[in-house]
């Protein structure tokens, strides 16, 4: 038997991966990766990611870094308490791994990303604590048609999902009624957020998170190399009985997450300097229906606009998406009862709400905006936050 060690390049830290035989090291290294959450599982699989050589790793992550955080989270250090998970997640990256490319956004995966980064990965990974944001990823990955892996954990089980659109199930085909109860639990009455639920509190153990960030990294790397076999399919690992299966989910045709855009057509715009007038006019010649309908920009994700109470006679400009309003928020000091909420799914051409810059309708930098006249809809990316919204992995 000849020596392996007479062809292998040893100052080549890949080199014994080289050696699996359908592995291209040059198409790991040339992805662009998104890691939504870094919790437990995004922690492994980011680990895993940066031991790969993963070229760009994009990774978001809303919450700071809790001490009951430190027994799960390779990357988490004692004096990262209180810094962001995204950061210390990404420092731990650079170390591993100084030849990788990261970004890294303390950010809320519902609000704050916008769907150009979305389009520019290679696929999304989805460590999630909630499905809530799982079905927001989802249907932001089938927008611009990006393959996603979800993973899920619970005590010492799991499950591992693949989806890659258009075609085939997605995530919200797998939900179940039980599944759409508990999003709406999250959500009193006049729809704002409920704070008092337990959130991300899930019991979970390193040794699951593991074994579920292991087959979720091992997913994608095959979606890289072209192998989806596996797309609209899951796995399920029960660590009690150490029983494992797979499934194929059926995609259902009345879902409401298949819609996947056409054309995406770029603007010189940003979400912070533009108003929505200015976006018609950008627009504007890029109807191709003749139609004297006012041009309309329809939010994918509905605006409190003001907060008011008559009994008070107070009235509060919000400016935000409504489902980053708390309850609390929501609460009337002069009386203590809810105020009346005005919340828009549109902003219209000749209304008083087109004076607002996008991202005071909640638009987040790089997003892709649906913009209707009439029975024609078309969809423009804000160009201009390129840069800034890719940073690192551009
Ligand atoms: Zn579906
Ligand atoms: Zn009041």
């Amino acid at each position: 038997m000849a020596d392996d060690s007479m062809f292998l390049d040893e100052s080549d830290r890949y080199s014994r991966l080289r050696l699996i035989s359908w592995w291209e090291q040059e198409k790991i290294a040339g992805a662009r990766i998104m890691v939504a959450g870094a919790g437990a599982l995004g922690n492994e699989v980011l680990k895993n990611l940066a031991l790969l050589g993963v070229g760009r790793v994009f990774l978001l992550d809303f919450d700071d870094v809790e001490n009951s955080n430190l027994s799960r989270s390779v990357l988490f250090r004692v004096d990262d308490e209180g810094q962001p998970k995204a950061d210390c997640a990404a420092r731990g990256l650079r170390d591993i791994n100084g030849e990788i490319r990261v970004e890294a956004r303390k950010a809320n995966v519902m609000t704050d990303i916008g769907l150009g980064i979305f389009r520019e990965m290679n696929l999304v990974i989805g460590c999630l604590d909630n499905r809530e944001a799982r079905l927001w990823l989802n249907r932001s990955c089938w927008k611009v048609n990006v393959p996603w892996v979800d993973g899920g954990i619970q005590e010492i089980a799991g499950v591992v999902k693949v989806f890659m659109p258009p075609g085939g199930s997605c995530y919200e085909c797998t939900m179940t009624e039980a599944d759409y109860r508990l999003i709406n639990l999250r959500y009193s009455c006049p729809l704002l957020r409920r704070e008092d639920l337990l959130q991300g509190k899930v019991p979970t153990a390193p040794t699951i998170a593991s074994v579920i960030a292991g087959l979720q990294t091992q997913e994608a790397l095959k979606l890289l190399h072209g192998m989806d076999d596996f797309a609209g399919k899951g796995m399920v690992f029960s660590g009690m009985g150490n029983n494992f299966y797979t499934t194929a989910f059926p995609r259902k045709e009345d879902c409401l997450s298949h819609e996947t855009y056409p054309d995406v057509q770029g603007l010189p715009l940003s979400a912070k300097d533009t108003s929505a007038e200015s976006l018609f006019e950008a627009a504007a010649p890029h109807f191709k229906t003749e139609s004297s309908a006012p041009i309309k920009l329809v939010l994918d994700r509905d605006l409190l606009l003001h907060l008011s109470c008559q009994a008070c006679d107070l009235h509060r400009q919000i400016n935000r998406p409504l489902m980053t309003v708390s309850q609390k928020e929501g609460v009337c000091t002069g009386c203590g009862e809810d105020m009346i909420t005005s919340i828009t799914n549109e902003i219209r051409q000749d209304s008083e709400t087109a004076k607002l810059t996008l991202a005071e309708a909640g638009i987040p930098p790089y997003d892709i905006l649906r913009v209707t006249r009439g029975d024609e809809s078309c969809f423009f990316c804000l160009e201009e936050d390129r840069a800034t919204a890719l940073g690192e992995v551009l």
